[in-house]
């Protein structure tokens, strides 16, 4: 590293700044380019310091620790140089943060990052252009919907008809398609009513959302949104894979208008975050373009398949979707947040369509200026495309398909040396990066509760301790430690390594805790 040649320097305010004072010397404009370059080496700097002397994931400080020192912090009363704050930032956060690139963070769906992308975030946050209309991004809206036409390539959709928009993450994916298959319903099979004019017509409490149990969480919550409620999805039962089975689909559709409902969607969950378990989506496309449903499929976490080799078949049928959910910044190792919704047919998107006279009117629309708002839920808008962009013009797809490829067997591996373990369990082979298991020492077997006691202590202690960080999670009513494999650089003897760190704290757990089950907290 190069940064032991570095000596901080302080911005200084250009003397020929645009206005005097502290205003004008902080603005990035053309008269103060010097200091603006030396404020972005002084954070890259601080950075690559941290970088480098990284040894854990984490620090394990908690909350309460740290609370008094940002309470201490008056933000009335600057500090008056980048240094300053920096340093205090440096204290303050990056001393304590999370690191997502160690080889032993196995906790969460946070991927290490390549740095091409993080140059790319400079310039998108330096250029700073807003994605809503061309006439505030002009060249971005291009790079934007060449992704978008490169994603929905990958798909298989036809290129004449698809489309798509970036968005905040996979949540507001969801959050879209389900508004598009409610609208788009209520356009087709409720005589033209238009939800974005009317409302939410008089059977929308009827309305029904066929996912699979495990299918993620954000289904719920647009469904609440959406004003068709929580309830409104409808669990459908799993194979003994963890994929939703065809058989209980058709089954749950036909219980659905039994008992009155109006099933409108279908989620086929392409990798779900527990198990990355694929829903069979080429058997489940038939059973729903007969029932006439909406059918979206949630690649969040499975959209690396997109980009794999050996692993692309696994998604075949994905081109019958209506809809696809993409998290880059889960697969595609990019920064958050960079996520894409992409439809088979873009005139679906109409209902998104709103013409204001001082940003898009319709006049634009008919000279064919491309305005992206017309396809968001958001306005003003990040080009989180950028960073996809450039890390696809400097590695290709192909590295970050091989990338997705070696956290999958790597998470094979990791199975097979899990079983090997006389006192550890393992829930199910994985079928992506993930891993549910448990510390289940003689002692503690035959004892749910005190395995899910001690698992759950287990847990705490290793985000105390800080030397690698994992998550857990329920699943038949039991706890689980879980990892979620997504760095390429991860070791089998990190695995290895982790799981010698689980035991000693399980181990120690034990012996404190006797074999009684820890008291359930009030
Ligand atoms: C993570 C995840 C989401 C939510 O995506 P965010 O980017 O966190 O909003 C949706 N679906 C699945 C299957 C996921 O794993």
């Amino acid at each position: 590293m190069s940064h032991t040649t570095w000596t901080p320097v302080v911005a200084k305010p250009c003397q020929n700044g645009p206005a005097d004072g502290v205003i004008g010397s902080y603005l990035l404009n053309t008269a103060n380019v010097e200091a603006f370059i030396q404020s972005a080496m002084e954070a890259i700097h601080l950075l690559g310091e941290r970088l480098a002397t990284v040894e854990r994931p984490f620090s394990g400080i908690l909350p309460a620790e740290l609370a008094g020192d940002f309470e201490a912090v008056s933000l009335d009363q600057p500090l008056g140089s980048l240094e300053a704050a920096l340093a205090e930032l440096e204290r303050l956060w990056l001393r304590d943060a999370v690191w997502f690139h160690h080889p032993r963070y196995l906790a969460h769906f946070n991927c290490p990052i390549v740095y091409p992308a993080v140059a790319a975030e400079l310039i998108a946050a330096a250029v700073n252009p807003s994605m809503d209309t061309w006439d505030q991004s002009a060249g971005a809206t291009l790079i934007e919907q060449r992704l978008i036409a490169w994603t929905a390539q990958r798909i298989g959709f036809d290129l004449q008809q698809a489309d798509g928009v970036f968005t905040s993450g996979g949540t507001q994916c969801n959050l879209m398609a389900l508004l598009l298959a409610r609208d788009n319903f209520c356009l087709t099979h409720l005589n033209g009513h238009s939800v974005q004019r009317d409302g939410l017509p008089a059977q929308a409490s009827r309305f029904r959302i066929l996912a699979s149990r495990l299918a993620h969480f954000s289904l719920q919550k647009a469904a609440a949104v959406l004003g068709l409620g929580a309830r409104a999805v409808i669990p459908v039962a799993c194979d003994d894979d963890y994929r939703m089975s065809p058989e209980a689909l058709q089954r749950a559709i036909d219980d659905c208008r039994q008992a009155g409902g109006i099933p409108i969607a279908a989620v086929a969950t392409l990798g779900t975050t527990d198990f990355g378990s694929i829903d069979p989506i080429a058997e489940l496309a038939p059973i729903c373009r007969a029932a006439g449903l909406w059918l979206h499929a949630d690649a969040a976490y499975g959209c690396g398949m997109l980009v794999s080799s050996r692993h692309q078949e696994r998604i075949a049928g994905i081109e019958q979707a209506d809809s696809v959910t993409v998290d880059f910044h889960k697969s595609f190792l990019q920064p958050v947040s960079c996520s894409a919704l992409v439809v088979r047919d873009r005139r679906h998107l109409g209902c998104l369509v709103w013409h204001a006279d001082y940003l898009n009117p319709l006049s634009q629309e008919q000279d064919h200026i491309p305005n992206l708002v017309n396809k968001s839920l958001q306005t003003t808008r990040r080009c989180d495309a950028l960073k996809l962009w450039v890390t696809l013009r400097v590695m290709g797809p192909e590295q970050l398909g091989a990338a997705f490829d070696a956290v999958i067997e790597l998470a094979q591996q990791a199975h097979a040396l899990i079983l090997q373990q006389p006192d550890f369990q393992v829930l199910a082979p994985p079928a992506l990066s993930t891993l549910l298991l448990r510390h289940a020492p003689q002692a503690a077997c035959g004892q749910p509760m005190l395995l899910d006691a001690l698992n759950e202590a287990i847990r705490k202690a290793m985000m105390g301790e800080g030397q690698a960080l994992i998550a857990s999670t329920r699943e038949e009513g039991r706890s689980w430690l879980k990892f979620t494999l997504l760095n390429p650089v991860t070791t089998l003897a990190d695995i290895a390594a982790v799981l010698e760190m689980i035991r000693r704290h399980g181990n120690s757990w034990l012996q404190e805790h006797g074999r009684e089950p820890q008291p359930q907290p009030a």
